[in-house]
């Protein structure tokens, strides 16, 4: 069995069935983990409120191998924020953001936001994608190749030129 006791981000939740929760976490030792909290454990109802998207809590989770699937075991809260700048952008974060790769400047940059709140939505979604390897400043359409870049395609995971995005906007 694995286990790590470390510090973590909450990025975002979703319900599974009627009674589980599973929490997507920025943890300082793992990088981005997925774990499961089951209500059956009667852990979910203990932890909810210390894994709302938006926390930096001290986390222990647990597996039974490398391959496995993270189990939440213990959570304290120790900041939160409920602004909703915030919690768009680790939303954002969840969705770049490759699975178990530990990086010290977004682990930074995640509890910055969480204790500070001082940035504007459009400079962290730029320091964001900076950070996971999308710079704004370099960037082309990823399906034009124009460098007049109109937005970052969160589905896509490319950033797209006005045409393409308005392409992009018909098609669906
Ligand atoms: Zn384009």
């Amino acid at each position: 069995m694995t286990e790590h006791f470390t510090w973590g981000i909450v990025l975002d939740k979703k319900a599974i069935g009627e009674a589980d929760g599973e929490y997507s976490i920025f943890t300082w030792d793992v990088g981005k983990v997925i774990a499961r909290a089951t209500s059956s454990r009667k852990t979910l109802s203990r932890l909810a409120g210390h894994l709302e998207p938006g926390t930096l809590a001290m986390i222990r989770i647990v597996r039974k191998n490398e391959r496995g699937r993270f189990r939440m075991a213990e959570a304290l809260s120790e900041n939160k924020t409920k602004n909703p700048t915030v919690i768009k952008v680790f939303s954002l974060a969840d969705s770049l953001i490759p699975l178990e790769q530990p990086d010290i400047n977004i682990f930074a940059f995640l509890k910055n936001l969480v204790l500070n709140e001082t940035q504007s939505e459009a400079l962290a979604c730029t320091s964001l994608l900076k950070l996971v390897g999308f710079d704004p400043k370099t960037a082309k359409c990823g399906v034009c190749g124009s460098e007049a870049i109109a937005c970052f395609a969160v589905q896509d995971i490319m950033f797209l030129c006005a045409i393409c995005q308005n392409k992009n906007f018909v098609k669906r």
